[in-house]
């Protein structure tokens, strides 16, 4: 003999739901966890030092190191092409 957890009523040993209020109560009970909410943590800043800063930027505009000197010398040949007078 048990006893309906809902309703209180008397049930067979066997009964997979209630009679008396219909509850079900026979399926193995699952372990809900409650997922578990994080309030998003707002990250303040940081500050950046000027390297930071600049490799940050480089990422931005994905310029890489071997960028550098094809630039320098672009805009040699450029100035030796289109001489400032
Ligand atoms: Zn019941």
């Amino acid at each position: 003999m048990k006893y309906c957890p809902n309703c209180g009523a008397q049930l067979p040993d066997n009964a997979m739901f209630c009679s008396a209020c219909g509850a079900r109560f026979g399926a193995p009970q699952q372990n809900y966890q409650q997922p578990q909410y994080q309030q998003p943590q707002y990250q303040q800043p940081q500050k950046m030092t000027y390297w930071e800063k600049v490799k940050a930027a480089q990422k931005k505009q994905k310029i890489k190191w071997w960028m550098w000197p094809i630039i320098a010398v672009g805009t040699y040949l450029l100035l030796q092409l289109f001489p400032i007078s």
